[in-house]
């Protein structure tokens, strides 16, 4: 069967076997793990842990999907909701009617951003829905202009902005292509900022979506090392990357891109912080061509790297803003796009013309999540969350970056409360393990075992701890990494000598 599945497999004795071949059509996993594996039942969730349906107790170093930021059970969330629900459990907001907690959080998340003046907030339920909504936005502002060929977008290669039609279309991984007749003809894809695996001659070539030339890399990388070549500096990348997306533009003709979206850190391409001067070089050519800036801060915002937002931290003054995931704590679905007074100021100066700006969702602003969104931005204020997170990332950055000296790890990155791990053989990026090895699948299991989660994607693993661990679940974490380190270690050890 599948290559991985053996290696998935090893380790599950814990799983429950009762759940083995559910009824779900299960969301980003394989068919042959529900009917070959036993799956992992979560049932019960406290501070930075969470249970399974066996009472065994994991670390939960993803925070759920890079979300649940105030941890497993916080009350003042519970009662935030409890109290909407028997007050008024819904009512939307079409047509100039709306809620009480949806308009109080317009103007609470408004204030929250501060690296330039947000107009408005629009709600969805979920980052792929506030992704979509990003794209209509842009093709109604740009209508309005008079400007009916400026459409087309520009995301980068090893994205992650979400699996609607279009939002999957924006991503740059290739999984959420294929089979799915996708990207959308209006998509394009430039460069992937990721230094480390790009920065050497040769290595160029991984950058675009659909480019992989692996063999003229491979030569020009060799090459490179035995004539001693370093390579750019983190400037000089962000300088090239700037250019190939200016000639990108060019070639495609300014007046038809119509905006660039990125994400602050990448997250599930596998952590990626940004380069020195990136933002400030890509946002130069955006700002030429009149294209509007979108941050996906699905992952970023309300804390995550230490700072309010990630455009706080790279200098970032985006047009439109996403968010999902903290805004909520995850307790309950929402999301939002924060709209810079230009583009609103263009839709609303339409409206006699247009009509009603007709896109929303029954549940746009749901008065329960509203409700537990604002409490979650009164908790991350009262407990000084971004400042907590700014003390506490030197401990969980500079404790997993130990292990980078490893001769399995490529490389460890991060910042804040975000960071991911890439398995490589001799420290190249060029030199993957066999895929068939499972080298980051037996790391995941390895985790398991030692009771922490982990997030998987081939061999990158991934960790965004919720913002309320502790010193102590931070040395936890670490103790647990390291022995799952070990283990693996001993298993490339062992398959290499076969
Ligand atoms: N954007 C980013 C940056 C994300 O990380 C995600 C989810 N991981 C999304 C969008 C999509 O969010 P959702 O799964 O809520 O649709």
């Amino acid at each position: 069967s599948n290559s991985t599945s053996s290696s998935l497999a090893t380790d599950n004795t814990t799983n429950d076997a009762r759940f083995k071949g559910h009824d779900m059509l299960a969301p980003f996993t394989a068919g042959w793990q529900t009917t070959d594996v036993n799956p992992l039942v979560i049932d019960k969730s406290e501070g930075s842990y969470v249970y399974d349906i066996n009472g065994k107790k994991y670390l939960d170093s993803l925070a759920g999907l890079w979300c649940t930021a105030l941890g497993g059970n916080e009350p003042r969330l519970v009662e935030a909701a409890t109290a909407q629900l028997n007050k008024l459990p819904f009512y939307h907001s079409f047509w100039n009617r709306t809620t009480k907690p949806s308009l109080d959080l317009a103007k609470d998340l408004l204030e929250t951003f501060t690296a330039r003046k947000m107009a408005k907030a629009f709600f969805v339920n979920s980052g792929s829905e506030a992704n979509d909504t990003q794209v209509k936005l842009v093709w109604y502002y740009n209508n309005a202009l008079g400007r009916p060929n400026k459409k087309k977008f520009i995301a980068r290669a090893k994205s992650y902005h979400g699996s609607t039609l279009i939002a999957a279309s924006l991503s740059g991984l290739p999984a959420l292509h294929q089979k799915f007749d996708l990207p959308a003809p209006f998509v394009l894809h430039t460069d992937c900022p990721h230094y480390w695996r790009f920065h050497l001659p040769g290595c160029y070539l991984y950058g675009p979506v659909g480019n992989n030339s692996l063999d003229i890399c491979y030569k020009e990388y060799i090459l490179s090392m035995l004539m001693n070549i370093s390579g750019e500096t983190e400037e000089e990348f962000s300088t090239r990357l700037a250019k190939n997306l200016e000639e990108l533009i060019l070639k495609e003709g300014p007046d038809t891109i119509a905006a660039f979206i990125a994400e602050p850190v990448m997250g599930a391409g596998g952590v990626i912080p940004p380069p020195a001067t990136y933002f400030e070089k890509i946002q130069a050519v955006v700002k030429k061509y009149d294209i509007l800036f979108i941050a996906d801060e699905v992952i970023c915002a309300f804390g995550r790297l230490g700072t309010m937002y990630g455009c706080d931290k790279y200098g970032i003054k985006p047009d439109l803003v996403s968010l999902a995931k903290a805004l909520s704590s995850a307790y309950l679905p929402i999301g939002a796009v924060l709209v810079s007074p230009e583009v609103s100021e263009v839709i609303h100066s339409q409206s006699n013309k247009l009509g009603s700006f007709s896109h929303g969702f029954t549940y746009s602003g749901h008065p329960v999540s509203c409700a537990v969104a604002i409490e979650a931005l009164k908790i991350y204020k009262e407990r000084n969350i971004v400042e907590k997170v700014a003390n506490i990332s030197p401990r969980f950055q500079d404790g997993v970056k130990a292990f980078a000296d490893s001769p399995i790890v490529g490389e460890i990155r991060g910042t804040g409360l975000i960071l991911g791990t890439e398995f490589t053989d001799n420290k190249s990026p060029n030199d993957p393990f066999p895929p068939e090895w499972g080298i980051g699948a037996y790391f995941g299991a390895q985790c398991e075992k030692h009771g922490m989660l982990v997030r998987v994607a081939g061999d990158n693993i991934m960790m965004s701890p919720p913002f309320i661990i502790s010193p102590e679940e931070v040395d936890e974490l670490i103790s647990i990494y390291g022995k799952a380190l070990k283990g693996t270690e001993e298993r490339v050890k062992e398959l290499k000598s076969q």
